[in-house]
């Protein structure tokens, strides 16, 4: 691929910069604390990303998105983090959006695309089950065919945001005799079904983002199975890619060294700044190249986006590990550098719920420490660093 400057890119740029400056609401610039923004922030952001003709920036033209470049995309994506603009919900957006559009009838489709691109329904992703994780094609989850609906009886685990979701995407085994990946199909649930039941599990950071889902006998229209009965695996696949891939996270990573930067010229020790004590400027020095090198690597395994090899699919497992891992550093080096300002113990989105809201820099480094725990979990999510090294053994190293 091709990295020389661009001159197109740095309009491209100027535009992003423009719409951020008029469209972005100051009220929500910079109000995300954690990997995620509020349901409502999220929302609101949706639509009027969506009214400027942006609601899916990473979907192809024929898909209803922008049809940016990779090196569009990485704009975007740089320009949003450092304007503190609220996240996407990238349940929607990354890993069902795009199955929807490779695999979905045209029905299931004007159901449910012009939901996302409005931003009206949020989604989540049940996969794992309490005996189903890295082995997920254990999953017992059941959809028996009864008529024209599927009823699904069985428990999904770790369901991130379920208490905020409008629908999900399912994994359930439809046929009990097939050989173990043969007998999944994706389904799709309203959360709203009868039977349906969300029950919060609290993490590290003490905060609600995991949950534990239970269907018990919940009815569900057979023509909610995307694909044919049976090829949920085949689906799982192409989204499990996107999902490594994704979850190494560049606004996130750009935005916690936009962070670590301003705390190294804002925060004081014996009257000099941070970023004046040479080993602090070497370890951010040391990170920043990190990020870009992240960045180059999200390029070129976004690049190799039609390239289904082996070879292609291990970019996406290196793009994982190296991206979380980073994550967990840039956290830690942020913990360390504010030292108690990191760790006070009310979080700024129960501040603003209660009108208290600290100005914009406060918010966005209290609570860090809670962060920085949260962190922790980005080597497991999204398939752990062990499996991740698994398939790159396989695929690259033919072990
Ligand atoms: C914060 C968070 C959010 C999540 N969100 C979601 C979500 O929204 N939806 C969803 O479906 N799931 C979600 N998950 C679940 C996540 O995908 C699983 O936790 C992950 O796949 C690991 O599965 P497990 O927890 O069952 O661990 P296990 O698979 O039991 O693994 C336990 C340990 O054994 C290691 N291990 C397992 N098998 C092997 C092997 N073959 N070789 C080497 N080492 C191995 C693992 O690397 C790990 O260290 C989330 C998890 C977390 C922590």
């Amino acid at each position: 691929m091709d990295f020389r400057h661009d001159s197109n890119l740095s309009e491209f740029r100027e535009e992003v910069r423009r719409f951020l400056k008029d469209r972005l609401p100051a009220e929500l610039a910079g109000r995300k604390s954690g990997s995620r923004s509020q349901r409502p922030d999220l929302m609101r952001w949706q639509r009027i990303l969506n009214e400027h003709g942006w609601g899916a920036p990473y979907w192809a033209k024929q898909h209803g998105g922008t049809g940016w470049t990779v090196q569009q995309r990485l704009v975007f994506d740089e320009e949003c983090a450092a304007a503190g603009a609220p996240t996407q919900d990238n349940f929607a957006q990354k890993l069902v959006g795009p199955v929807l559009n490779h695999f979905a009838t045209p029905e299931q489709k004007a159901e449910h695309l012009p939901a996302i691109f409005n931003g009206e329904r949020l989604w989540c992703q049940g996969f794992s089950e309490p005996g189903a994780g890295s082995d997920l094609a254990s999953l017992r989850t059941q959809a028996v065919l009864d008529g024209d609906h599927y009823v699904v009886d069985g428990q999904k685990i770790w369901t991130s945001y379920a208490h905020q979701a409008d629908w999900i995407f399912l994994l359930v085994r439809t046929d009990l005799e097939a050989k173990k990946q043969l007998g999944i199909s994706f389904l799709l649930v309203d959360m709203k079904t009868p039977g349906v039941t969300v029950r919060p599990i609290i993490s590290i950071d003490g905060r609600h983002h995991l949950n534990e889902t239970f269907f018990d006998k919940v009815r569900v229209p057979a023509g909610n199975l995307v694909g044919a009965p049976g090829e949920g695996w085949k689906l799982t696949k192409f989204l499990l890619n996107n999902e490594h891939a994704s979850t190494a996270d560049l606004p996130a990573l750009l935005r916690l060294l936009r962070l670590l930067k301003e705390t190294g010229r804002n925060r004081h020790v014996d009257n000099a700044p941070l970023l004046a004590r040479s080993e602090f400027a070497l370890r951010l020095a040391r990170l920043e190249a990190e990020v870009l090198a992240i960045s180059v690597l999200v390029q070129r395994v976004a690049a190799m986006e039609a390239d289904h090899s082996p070879a292609a699919h291990a970019m996406g497992s290196i793009l994982k590990i190296r991206g979380t891992e980073l994550q967990q550093r840039l956290s830690e080096f942020l913990v360390e550098s504010l030292g108690e300002q990191a760790a006070v113990s009310r979080l700024a989105e129960d501040e603003a719920a209660d009108g208290m809201q600290a100005s914009k820099p406060e918010a966005e480094v209290q609570a860090m420490a809670a962060e920085m725990f949260f962190r922790r979990a980005t080597t497991i999510y999204g398939g752990t660093s062990e499996i991740q090294r698994s398939i790159i053994a396989r695929s690259i190293l033919d072990l």
